[in-house]
């Protein structure tokens, strides 16, 4: 058993019809081919510099918010920042960063 090459993380949750295979930077729809209905799902393995883990991967497929992930960096500023991950397009998978208030710094209601 390995964890790089091999895996299947299950049917691609935008087509239904294909399965997603890795390939050295991302996880993508196995029918991808326009003869094969050209699906455009596609989940980078690496976001803002930080590589995800098949977990992580795994609870965003699932339409979860991933727990906070520490290292990503800001490709203009360089800044190094956190943030939870979702899914924002179904039907690309692409990647959107959840950024939580700060619950120390958080305003009291009323
Ligand atoms: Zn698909």
């Amino acid at each position: 058993m390995t964890e790089t090459t091999g895996t299947i993380l299950g049917p691609c949750p935008a087509c239904g019809e294909g399965t997603l295979v890795e390939s050295a930077k991302a996880w993508g729809c196995s029918r991808w081919k326009p003869e094969d209905g050209g699906c455009p799902y596609t989940i980078w393995k690496t976001v803002a510099g930080k590589k995800l883990t098949v977990a992580q991967i795994q609870q965003l497929l699932a339409g979860e918010t991933t727990e906070e992930i520490h290292g990503f960096q800001n490709p203009k500023t360089r800044k190094i920042f956190s943030a939870r991950l979702r899914i924002d397009d179904p039907n690309t998978g692409h990647i959107a960063f959840v950024f939580e208030p700060r619950k120390e710094l958080g305003r009291k209601e009323g």
